[in-house]
């Protein structure tokens, strides 16, 4: 009955996960998925979080379900965060927001509600790109494309080219926008270069998709998220996914948004009408435990201001990381030019180097990095870096 399903082959991020853990080498360094491990190589529980769970805890209320779109303090604290305190097309009601199941769920309503209400839309994404943006457009029967991005030869953006890209396209096509910390590349847009695309995407009326899944971990909170309120402020309609999972250290708790900005308060009370139609019919409601904990830590000022902190010193950390790791790298390959390392953002670096390169990597060293070479810098530290470094060294020498 079930001999003609297709056998999997699996997450290449997460089964390269499995792969490392079964690795018996001593040394084994995991720079794959894209986790925030600190400086002891552990993933931390940010303190924040621990008061407020230990709340949680004592309060042993009744756990019911939450609402479809999750708990209202987590819809405000998405809303704050993204399109700044009092913004004023949150104070319009014009902003639809529900809490989703992590970034991966807010990318997958939203998906969902394009197919329903834009049927025509295709959807473009940046190439390179995470890979399950285009499996989940993909899988809610939208004709995902791409638009030019990083040229791996200068280790930039083509910026010219996905601009002029841009303006091919048709009215309501969706472009995929990653507002700070560009995953895989690390490469960001300057904030000249978002007023150019935003400018481009008014005047061909597309939908701009804001994904941002490590807004603190760039420049700062507000700063990340400059394309998300330049484009608000332009009046365009935005759709934005957020995710809590690496800046709230709560990977397994799926915790994010999804906002959709929209031009009246009537078109936002239509849109969320079918945002919980959409988790009605999918999911029903999110669980609570992580929404609580984001409802807490983001909506007491005091806990914020030390949530503010910690991701700054997440941020601070892989910084150090990259000026340490492109210093050892300049000292024993002074021919090369690694400037790229300390120009990309967030938690991944695209090395540049080959499949072979990488493999070699994985299997003289135990260093694993996905084979596209993107490397999660968050994954280095005192004691692993220089090992990293001259391994690095001996696959790229010639
Ligand atoms: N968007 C991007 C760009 C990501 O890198 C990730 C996480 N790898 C997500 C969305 C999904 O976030 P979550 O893990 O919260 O589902």
């Amino acid at each position: 009955m079930f001999e003609r399903i297709d056998y999997y082959a699996g997450d290449p991020i997460l089964g390269l996960m499995d792969k490392f853990l079964a690795d018996p080498n001593p040394n084994k360094v995991n720079l794959g998925i894209g986790i925030y491990y600190d400086a002891s190589g552990k993933m931390p529980v940010l303190d924040c979080v621990k008061i407020a769970e230990q709340r949680i805890a004592e309060s042993t209320a009744p756990r019911p379900y939450l609402p479809m779109a999750g708990l209202p303090g987590h819809r405000q604290a998405c809303q704050e965060l993204l399109f700044g305190k009092n913004a004023q097309a949150v104070q319009e009601n014009r902003v639809a927001t529900i809490a989703t199941i992590g970034g991966s769920g807010a990318l997958k309503v939203g998906a969902e509600f394009i197919h329903q209400w834009f049927p025509q839309s295709k959807c473009y994404v940046s190439d390179p790109t995470w890979g399950n943006h285009i499996a989940i457009f993909a899988g809610s029967d939208i004709e995902v494309g791409t638009y030019p991005y990083y040229d791996s030869a200068s280790n930039s953006v083509k910026f010219d080219e996905m601009v002029s890209f841009f303006s091919t396209l048709n009215r309501n096509d969706v472009v995929l926008l990653h507002p700070c910390c560009h995953n895989p590349t690390g490469m960001d847009l300057t904030q000249a270069q978002w007023d150019t695309v935003l400018e481009v995407i008014q005047k061909h009326e597309l939908i701009p998709f804001m994904d941002i899944a490590y807004q603190g971990f760039g420049e700062d909170i507000d700063s990340d998220a400059y394309a998300i309120r330049k484009a608000v402020d332009m009046g365009l309609p935005v759709f934005v996914s957020n995710s809590f999972s690496k800046n709230l250290s709560l990977y397994g708790e799926r915790v994010g948004g999804l906002s959709i900005v929209c031009p009246t308060p009537d078109e936002a009370v239509r849109v969320f009408g079918q945002l919980n139609f959409l988790v009605r019919s999918i999911y029903s409601s999110p669980p609570s435990h992580g929404g609580y904990v984001v409802d807490i830590v983001m909506n007491d000022e005091a806990l914020h201001q030390q949530w503010m902190g910690e991701v700054y010193g997440m941020r601070d950390r892989i910084k150090a990381m990259r000026l340490a790791l492109k210093s050892v790298l300049e000292a024993k390959l002074p021919e090369r030019n690694f400037d790229y390392i300390t120009r990309q953002n967030g938690m991944f670096s695209f090395t540049g180097l080959t499949p072979e390169q990488v493999a070699r990597l994985q299997s003289e060293f135990g260093i694993y990095m996905i084979s596209n070479s993107r490397m999660c810098v968050a994954g280095l530290n005192a004691s692993n870096i220089d090992y990293v470094a001259n391994a690095m060294v001996e696959v790229l020498k010639v």
